[in-house]
């Protein structure tokens, strides 16, 4: 796959993520909305039900009045009782008088014009809310107030009667700018009083029923998130496998031409009759010949070695392995290289007890791959050093080199098998990714291990510890 359609797949997905994420938080938009109207229309319709039911008092006392011989006055006593108590059906059918139609009028006029105050009785009007409100399913706190609109004053307040100071508007303003109100005595041509009502807190309630909702989504979202970016890391990895195989081919090839060229050259110079005659150049060119052929033989069994290695069926033939000796050898080798480039390689070999029991030719190897590492990634004269010592968990042996040093992205990778870092198209420096991975490898079957300490442009350090040996 392209990068190239892999940023567009990455940004479709981003695109539908989000699109889908501003859909959520719109549904929940128009839930809260729903809820709110909802929640304001039962509100709403509670209060309008008390209103309903203290005209309906009123109403029945009037015609309790004039059933039982209007005279001209309200009466006082037992019928006002109806307006706490509700009337009982059989008062109202006892009787049945002509009334003129002047003398109700006369006396709803009478009735009107009294204080609110009079009209209405605090404590019906409370227990009504509180039990519409339950009937309504709302368990909300409702915070309300009876306002007498005539004397601009609040005669109650939660069912408790209010003092003339408390009764200031001034002093209810929450109730002043309240989100529901219905008018008390809608019949009147003037408004003589109202309920004033809101709930203190109404958003939290309406926020609660959507909480579920809102977790739900948050959930899938982030279990979409989630295997979205499990997949692009998916992809990237495969990615970057497929490109270090790449590298690893075109490294390879690289590695077969020269010898491959060369090889051509000395049969061509063989066959040709200025040289064909004259035995030592012959013998001269076969040499190389051997020589490039030995190369490419030790290429590819590195590569087979490599790629074979596995843990469960690497045959170690375990002995008692000096670690000092083994950096001894290695250090003598890589001198060869080291010092025809003007570098230098220092030792310390302060480890004792220095054995260990394992492999003697894998153990060498992985020192000669860290010590040929070193050598290979200083661009300039190797200054390398090496040394052995003992810790509390065995024996240390540390390769460090002033050379290129590497990021922390590298250094994260370098024991991947087939990573190299990218040094663009430049194959200036040898090698197939496989050398820190065989080590780790290595260390790991030893019960070892390793760790990398590299600062780009500063130099590396790798530091190999394996376990003492047990006693028998
Ligand atoms: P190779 O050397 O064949 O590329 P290795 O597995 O030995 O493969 O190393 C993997 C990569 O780690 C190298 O390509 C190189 O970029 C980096 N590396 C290893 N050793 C060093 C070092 N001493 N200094 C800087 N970079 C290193």
């Amino acid at each position: 796959m392209s990068q190239k359609s892999i940023y567009l797949i990455i940004g479709l997905i981003v695109s539908a993520i989000v699109g889908l994420i501003i859909l959520q938080l719109r549904l929940l938009q128009t839930g809260l909305e729903v809820n709110r109207e909802r929640y304001d229309r039962a509100v709403q319709t509670v209060l309008k039900q008390v209103a309903d039911e203290v005209e309906k008092r009123e109403e029945d006392e009037i015609r309790l009045t004039l059933n039982n011989g209007y005279a001209g006055g309200i009466p006082e006593g037992r019928y006002s009782e109806l307006r706490i108590s509700g009337t009982p059906p059989s008062l109202l059918s006892a009787r049945s008088i002509r009334i003129s139609p002047n003398s109700s009028i006369r006396l709803r006029a009478q009735f009107a014009n009294r204080n609110l105050e009079e009209r209405i009785n605090r404590e019906a009007i409370h227990n009504k809310i509180v039990k519409e409100l339950k009937n309504a399913g709302i368990e909300n706190k409702l915070e309300y107030g009876i306002y007498d609109t005539r004397q601009q004053r609040f005669l109650a307040r939660n069912g408790r009667l209010l003092s003339p100071l408390g009764s200031d508007t001034s002093r209810h303003e929450d109730l002043m700018n309240a989100d529901y109100s219905v008018i008390l005595f809608d019949d009147d041509s003037t408004i003589p009083g109202e309920i004033r009502a809101y709930s203190p807190n109404k958003d939290q309630v309406i926020y609660s029923s959507l909480y579920g909702n809102f977790a739900a989504s948050l959930l899938f979202v982030l279990i979409i998130l989630g295997c979205f970016i499990y997949t692009i890391y998916v992809i990237l990895r495969q990615k970057q496998v497929s490109e270090m195989k790449t590298d690893f081919i075109n490294n390879m090839t690289h590695e077969f031409k020269t010898p491959i060229a060369t090889i051509s050259l000395a049969t061509d110079s063989i066959v040709s009759p200025r040289i064909s005659g004259d035995a030592e150049k012959v013998q001269r060119f076969a040499r190389i010949i051997k020589q490039e052929n030995k190369r490419m033989n030790d290429q590819v069994e590195k590569v087979l070695q490599m790629a074979k290695l596995d843990k469960s069926r690497l045959n170690l033939n375990l002995t008692a392995v000096d670690l000092n000796d083994i950096v001894q050898s290695a250090v003598e080798y890589i001198c060869l290289q080291v010092e025809p480039r003007g570098g230098r390689v220092t030792t310390h070999l302060r480890a004792d007890p220095s054995v260990v029991e394992g492999d003697l030719t894998h153990l060498s190897s992985l020192v000669n791959n860290l010590l040929d590492n070193a050598n290979k990634y200083s661009p300039e004269a190797p200054d390398i050093i090496v040394s052995t010592a003992n810790v509390p968990r065995g024996i240390q042996v540390t390769v460090t080199d002033h050379g290129l040093g590497m990021t922390r992205e590298a250094r994260k990778n370098i024991f991947d098998r087939f990573y190299r870092v990218h040094t663009g198209d430049r194959h200036d420096v040898k090698g197939f990714g496989l050398g820190l991975s065989y080590v780790k490898t290595i260390t790991e079957v030893h019960g070892g291990s390793i760790e990398v300490k590299s600062e780009l442009g500063k130099g590396s350090s790798f530091i190999v510890t394996f376990p003492y040996r047990q006693p028998d």
